[in-house]
């Protein structure tokens, strides 16, 4: 199975059904089903409809599009879909974005300090000849590409290692390098797979760092009915909406998850909630997980996480007696030092609380396991292993040494190291970057550093329909069509929908075009030898077979037997990790303090990057009906840390920590950690990444430390 097939799939793995979804439709505010299709009825004769998929976020909504001419003049959600007629804000938002003045209109080439509009044939002559220069100089894995989030689980992410394989390079490198794959890398280490919650069949939900009322909408009512007729537990630094109606609302301080994790676990243990049957059954390292946790009684653990000492017992009692009990970790306890670590010690308290990770309650949502073992990347969809498939690269990606398992099992580079590679040669020379829907100098960790990369490069190019702060320094930029361009693909079968929803715009291209034309102009045409996606798509396949050198164990044997309960190296569920082990970390999810810790200049523990409803990310800010939801970047406090500093709500103060200074907007509140400071990441005039260490990061996955790190916030001027 492949990543690719996730979205498809995704909204039935959380157990949600029709008549979930046409209740989400009134909630999203865009109106009923039923006045969708009364005005479509009406429009019909008035311009052409079609029916396409949004792509901004991995639900992939259904909509249904009516153009005039070669204009994009309004989506629905498409009631025939399998999101039933959902659309929220952003894919509201789509004619906007087709239509942007800031669209870039043709191909971009660098004169001095100066973008000059050129033709595509001028662009791609250019950009080949110079990227055959480093490649002479400096070998084919000079070379790397990066892919933002749009494309991620879309199958051009296979054309991209294709492209990448024929060129020579193993540098890929995806969004996964900051976004999600910890997560999936610390559940995997446990239970062999990431998975999600059933909402119809668990009974006690706990929401850990995540708050799907921001990044998964259509889902939020599911998760508020919890509160009414289960349990909801939610984790939070921060009192979401959620968190406001929950049945009990940890306020944990930024960085003690793990901890706050273990002190469970010991109430648990000490008690004998879990089911021993089970645990001795169906798991390894019980008495080592036992020692670990016997170290985090919860008075302790209420000094470190600020989470009340009865709260802790109460909740414990709550996970292991109102089974089935199930977790829903989210980004917010993934960006720490021990992030993989933290996702395990939450993957297993739920095991102690019997029944994670079955499939009555938790649908297997990626099962890692044979990927893991037997199948490159899961991004390496088909098109990557048709027909003539280009020669095995034998450099290993950026990442291998310093992060071998995040390569293990995501394999492609790791983005975070770009960096060095560019100014120190760090494993070896990078001098070309591509740069697909991604605006790395805003988006990834170590901004400052990244712009003096992208200094030294001999070749920056980048594809995106804007011209993002990216873009700006680029030698090239190539205009790509936004997915309403181009043909829509159903990433879960290859099914290819009948044309675009509208017109291409200006001289923009399809990605998908790009990267064929690109490595026609390298000489790479063989590799590429089709004149549309949908040919790419159904292009005779032969399986791939994996390089020995990436595989962690032998092959599996091959007599049948009976499938492992759990994908992991043991076929168990690993309360200590032999992975772990083997590749020198700690077995079990040991909790470590973040390396930065507030002190008198810097008092706050400053966590950056949580989703507004506005934005995701850098996406959608040039966008005037999202810009109206949020126009100027804010910064959360606590109401009597304000006080404290004589600060007041709505004023500009400065964010500023031991590696930068950031302005932004105060918005003062009770429903923020006394302890913490909240501020969102993606915006180019505030650009949060300043204000961070780029070399704290988790040692298991290598993401960075967004949510721990310290900082003061002071006044610089008034409203
Ligand atoms: S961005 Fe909104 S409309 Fe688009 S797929 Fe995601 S939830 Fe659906």
């Amino acid at each position: 199975m492949s990543d690719a097939r996730e979205p498809v799939r995704f909204l039935q793995r959380l157990g949600v059904r029709r008549r979930d979804l046409l209740k989400a439709v009134p909630l999203a505010g865009v109106g009923a089903a039923v006045l969708g299709l009364g005005w479509a009825g009406k429009n019909r004769r008035e311009g052409r409809r079609t029916h396409g998929v949004c792509r901004f976020c991995l639900i992939h909504c259904g909509v249904t599009a009516t153009t005039q001419g070669d204009r994009l003049v309004r989506v629905e959600g498409d009631v025939a879909s399998k999101t039933k007629g959902f659309l929220c804000l952003h894919g509201h938002a789509m004619p906007e974005l087709v239509h942007s003045e800031r669209r870039v209109r043709m191909p971009l080439a660098r004169e001095g300090d100066t973008l000059r509009e050129v033709g595509w044939n001028e662009a791609l002559a250019r950009i080949a000849e110079r990227l055959q220069r480093v490649k002479a100089e400096f070998g084919p894995e000079a070379f790397v590409v990066q892919t933002g989030w749009p494309l991620v689980r879309h199958p051009l992410v296979g054309l991209l290692h294709r492209f990448c394989q024929a060129f020579g390079t193993p540098n890929l490198a995806t969004v996964g390098s900051f976004c999600e794959t910890a997560g999936r890398m610390g559940k995997a280490l446990t239970l062999g797979s990431k998975y999600s919650p059933n909402f119809h069949r668990v009974r006690t939900l706990v929401l850990w760092g995540a708050n799907p009322t921001h990044a998964l909408p259509i889902v939020t009512h599911l998760v508020a009915d919890k509160a009414k007729t289960g349990k909801l537990v939610v984790v939070d630094p921060v009192r979401t909406e959620l968190a406001a109606i929950a049945s009990e609302h940890l306020l944990v301080r930024p960085g003690t998850d793990g901890a706050l994790a273990l002190a469970m676990m010991h109430v648990i243990l000490a008690e004998r909630l879990y089911d021993p049957a089970f645990i001795e059954a169906q798991t390894v390292g019980f008495d080592e997980l036992q020692a670990l946790a016997a170290q985090y009684p919860p008075e302790a653990a209420a000094e470190l996480t600020t989470v009340p000492r009865d709260q802790i017992v109460r909740v414990a009692r709550l996970l292991a007696r109102e089974v089935p009990t199930s977790v829903w970790e989210g980004l917010g306890i993934e960006h720490h030092e021990n992030g993989v670590q933290t996702v395990r010690a939450v993957a297993v308290l739920e095991a102690l609380c019997r029944r994670a990770g079955q499939p009555e309650v938790n649908e297997l949502l990626t099962p890692v396991g044979p990927n893991f073992y037997n199948e490159p990347l899961p991004a390496l969809v088909r098109p990557a292993t048709a027909e003539p498939v280009p020669p095995p690269v034998r450099a290993r990606p950026l990442g291998h040494s310093r992060y071998p398992l995040f390569e293990t099992f995501n394999r492609e580079a790791h983005g975070a190291l770009l960096a060095d590679a560019v100014l120190q040669d760090d494993p070896y020379p990078v001098r070309a970057l591509l740069v697909v829907a991604a605006n790395t100098l805003v988006t990834a960790p170590g901004s400052e550093r990244l712009r003096q990369a992208a200094a030294r490069l001999r070749l920056l190019v980048t594809v995106d329909p804007f011209l993002t702060a990216t873009a700006e320094v680029s030698d090239f930029v190539l205009p790509a069509c936004t997915f309403a361009e181009a043909p829509t693909v159903d990433a879960s079968d290859e099914e290819v929908a009948n044309g675009s929803m509208v017109a291409p715009q200006h001289q923009a291209w399809p990605d998908w075009k790009i990267v064929f034309e690109l490595s026609r102009a390298l000489g790479l045409g063989r590799y590429f030898p089709w004149n549309s996606f949908q040919e790419a798509m159904q292009a005779p396949r032969r399986p791939y077979r994996v390089d020995p050198e990436h595989q962690p164990r032998p092959n599996p044997p091959q007599q049948k037997a009976p499938p492992p309960a759990f994908g992991t190296v043991s076929g168990k569920l690993e309360l200590a990790s032999n992975l772990l082990r083997r590749y020198g970390f700690e077995a079990v999810p040991k909790w470590s303090p973040p390396t930065e810790q507030p002190d008198a200049d810097f008092p706050l523990v400053l966590v950056t990057g949580p989703r507004t409803r506005a934005f995701i990310n850098s996406q959608f800010h040039q966008v005037p009906s999202v810009r109206g939801k949020m126009r100027e970047p804010e910064v959360l406090l606590h109401t009597e840390r304000a006080r404290a500093a004589g600060l007041t709500d709505g004023q500009w103060v400065a964010i500023v920590s031991p590696h930068g200074r950031v302005e932004m907007r105060l918005r003062v509140t009770a429903d923020v950690h006394p302890d913490a400071a909240v501020a969102p990441a993606g915006w180019e005039t505030a650009n949060v990444n300043l204000l961070h260490d780029p070399n704290r990061r988790d040692p298991i996955s290598g993401f960075p430390a967004f949510r721990s790190g310290v900082c003061r916030i002071e006044a610089v001027r008034t409203a």
